[in-house]
């Protein structure tokens, strides 16, 4: 590889790597989660198993009651994390990479 194609090899790492922080996943941290979808409103959080095991994974909005009801404190600290991004798509993307398939859609908020 010469060169140019290098460069052009690195620059798409970099925007890889870039795409790659846009998601935040929240592990033990409920504070932190809930801050984040009471910031980013329009975004979307995918519930699934803690450490990212493969099986379950539900794609929520941000606002959806049954993801932040202040009734509730064990969003990231029992059997599910939380995988939050502003960037539905990557959001699916990951999903289907780290989760080993395509999100299941919530009922409740139809994201
Ligand atoms: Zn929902």
């Amino acid at each position: 590889m010469g060169f140019e194609g290098q460069r052009r090899h690195s620059r798409l790492w970099l925007q890889q790597i870039l795409e790659i922080v846009t998601i935040e996943a929240f592990q033990s941290d409920d504070d932190g989660y809930l801050r984040w979808v009471e910031t980013n409103v329009d975004g979307f959080v995918v519930n699934c198993y803690r450490n990212a095991r493969p099986g379950y994974r539900m794609l929520h909005r941000a606002t959806c009651r049954t993801i932040k009801t202040p009734a509730r404190k064990n969003y990231t600290t029992q059997a599910y994390m939380k995988v939050c991004s502003t960037d539905r798509a990557e959001l699916e993307a990951w999903a289907r990479f780290r989760l080993g398939g395509k999100v299941t859609r919530c009922g409740s908020c139809n994201p």
